[in-house]
């Protein structure tokens, strides 16, 4: 098995030396890691981008890069702009030689209700423009963001910039939140072509308060057939991010019906990653997870070489 999502000191919010994270994956009987450090444009994040893709992708990681052999080292990078930005984000990536592109989104807009046809949050107009107390997201040690809010209205009125989770699940029910997120992943996917997999859709139960924090399919059947429907016509990938079940704790209880519909809707290309911003976490829970896949009747896993999917037997 890849480990396609792995962080390492090149992300703000990482330590991790690439030369751990290798030899990590590499005890934990993995078939090759691939390094995806942020870059989130478009918004104040503390996941915000710090180098330019095109020398990220050419420096360091490319001495430890090696492809196609019994362990494989792969350069990717975590793309994570608002919709606004998609000159810029477009004209990075096709600038820059990446084996994989994983378009992700570390907040949620409070608009879109034009995406799918659903209802906007209620309430959602002037939402945006938290102040910030910036808590630890995603990795521990995260930096703190100064005075973090939406960057204009680039990304419609924002209700979620990752540092303000706790304030979004105060002023939405769980079926609002969650529907917003999915919403945002709708519209990014519309903005982007760009990128060979969407990461981590489940990335708002990470943080959620809730005592049944998990996403399930009967519960947004609507957005996640459009979510999936534009994926599968278009080529993209699903990523399976194993890190919102280390966080929650407990097994992989991911919504079995979310893998099982998106097979039912044409989809094949399902990345496994596991967000490690720690070298022991890099494959975390990948053989849980590998049992699992299996029981919903997925029987190969996608990773990405010069942009291209190859298939692993599961
Ligand atoms: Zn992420
Ligand atoms: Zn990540």
């Amino acid at each position: 098995m890849f480990d396609n999502h792995v962080h390492t000191r090149h992300s703000p919010d990482c330590a991790t030396e690439p030369s751990d994270a290798i030899a990590a994956a590499r005890a934990a009987g993995l078939s090759g890691i691939v390094f995806t450090d942020h870059w989130d444009i478009g918004y104040e994040s503390f996941n915000a981008g710090r180098f330019p893709p095109a020398e990220y992708a050419r420096g360091e990681l490319r001495n430890y890069r090696s492809a196609g052999g019994a362990f494989s080292v792969l350069i990717g990078i975590e793309l994570g702009p608002t919709p606004a930005v998609r000159g810029e984000a477009e004209r990075a990536m096709a600038g820059a030689s990446f084996d994989y592109v994983m378009l992700s989104a570390h907040y949620a807009a409070a608009g879109g209700a034009g995406v799918t046809g659903g209802a906007g949050l209620p309430g959602a107009a002037g939402a945006g423009a938290p102040d910030s107390a910036a808590g630890g997201a995603e990795g521990a040690g995260a930096a703190g963001a100064a005075g973090a809010g939406p960057a204009g209205s680039a990304a419609g009125d924002m209700i979620y910039p990752q540092c303000e989770y706790g304030r979004l699940f105060e002023k939405y029910s769980k079926s609002e939140a969650y529907a917003a997120y999915l919403r945002t992943l709708i519209s990014l996917v519309d903005a982007y072509d760009c990128f060979d997999a969407l990461g981590h859709f489940d990335y708002i139960s990470r943080y959620s308060p809730y005592a049944d924090p998990i996403m399930r399919y009967r519960d947004f059947a609507g957005l996640f057939d459009a979510l999936f429907g534009r994926l599968v016509s278009r080529g993209k990938a699903l990523e399976i991010n194993t890190a919102t079940y280390r966080r929650l704790g407990g097994a992989p209880s991911f919504d079995a019906d979310i893998v099982r519909r998106y097979a039912e809707l044409g989809g094949e290309l399902l990345c496994l990653g596991s967000d490690a911003h720690r070298a022991r976490d890099v494959g975390g829970q990948f053989g849980e997870f590998r049992d699992a896949l299996r029981a919903c009747g997925v029987k190969a896993l996608a990773h990405f070489e010069e942009r291209k999917p190859i298939m692993t037997k599961l």
